[in-house]
């Protein structure tokens, strides 16, 4: 079994439920166990920002999958939440990212670990801390260390 770490992330039709149903989902899926829910986070729109806040969260789960049926997995719970892929950075239904998966670093035409951009963004960096402060991200540091970078501007714990 290896540690994996998944983000989570919506901002269409119900964000907040978009990704609670979708921690049920990641909970539910073969050969894997959920060990970890962050809290919740309102999180402002990156890249395009003429769009809704985000809704973001990340989860820890414990896998015997590879990490591409670990992403397979995931872009099918994303197909099953109704997403399209339109502009990029644009507005989704949800996003899940394989941000980190123990032991694993790739870099090809499908999958990049761990996740090239999570380092810069707070939207990320703030529910994964919940779950691993500590975690050594190969060749970037520690997540508690790289979040004190941010800017949390516009970030807020939802109840
Ligand atoms: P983004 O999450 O950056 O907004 P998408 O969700 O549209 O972009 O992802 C596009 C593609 O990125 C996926 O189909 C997948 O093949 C690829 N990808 C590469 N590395 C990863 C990763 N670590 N996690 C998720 N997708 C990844
Ligand atoms: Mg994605």
């Amino acid at each position: 079994m290896t540690l994996a770490y998944i983000a989570l992330g919506s901002n269409l039709d119900d964000p907040q439920q978009q990704v609670l149903d979708a921690m049920d989902k990641l909970a539910s899926l073969p050969d894997t166990r959920l060990l970890r829910r962050s809290r919740l986070y309102r999180t402002p729109p990156w890249g395009v920002l003429e769009q809704p806040p985000f809704v973001n969260a990340a989860v820890q789960v414990d896998t015997a999958l590879s990490a591409y049926a670990l992403l397979d997995a995931l872009l099918d719970i994303e197909r099953g939440a109704g997403r399209v892929r339109a502009e990029r950075n644009g507005p989704r239904t949800l996003d899940l990212d394989l941000l980190h998966v123990e032991g694993v670093q790739l870099d090809d035409a499908r999958l990049t670990l761990p996740h090239p951009r999570m380092v810069e963004r707070a939207f990320v960096l703030l529910p994964l801390n919940d779950l691993a402060p500590a975690l050594q991200l190969p060749g970037q540091g520690a997540v508690a260390e790289l979040l004190a970078r941010l800017d949390l501007a516009g970030c807020e714990r939802l109840p």
